[in-house]
């Protein structure tokens, strides 16, 4: 950018302010100054990053509770998966121990121990 001054066409010289910091194009030979704004000096932008918000996941009581339970490796009758959730029910009246029940962790299907 070649800019001359107005004043005598002297090439005017791009310089900064001493006492304010300015930019100025400045004729060397009259003294004519004009303030430029300039690109290269002006604080550059810097773009704020964005976090993408926490990923909420909603889990319901029922479920929370299922999470709590222990996980065993028995085979699902209905869908052949591997792992399921245990946990033992006394049944009533019943001097035998309590009957281990297993529920799918995969298709959630519930059964009980084989005996
Ligand atoms: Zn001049
Ligand atoms: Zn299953």
């Amino acid at each position: 950018m070649i800019e001359f001054c107005p004043n005598c066409g002297t090439r005017l010289l791009m310089k900064r302010k001493k006492d304010t910091k300015e930019i100025v194009l400045s004729c060397p030979k009259c003294g004519y100054e004009r303030q430029v704004e300039s690109p290269i000096l002006s604080p550059s932008r810097r773009v704020t990053e964005i976090k993408p918000e926490d990923h909420i996941v909603i889990i319901g009581e029922k479920e929370q509770k299922l999470k709590t339970l222990p996980v065993v490796t028995v085979e699902c009758p209905k869908c052949g998966n591997n792992l399921a959730y245990v946990w033992q029910v006394q049944t009533r009246g019943a001097d035998e121990s309590s009957t281990q029940f297993f529920r799918c962790t995969k298709c959630g299907y519930t059964f009980r121990e084989y005996s």
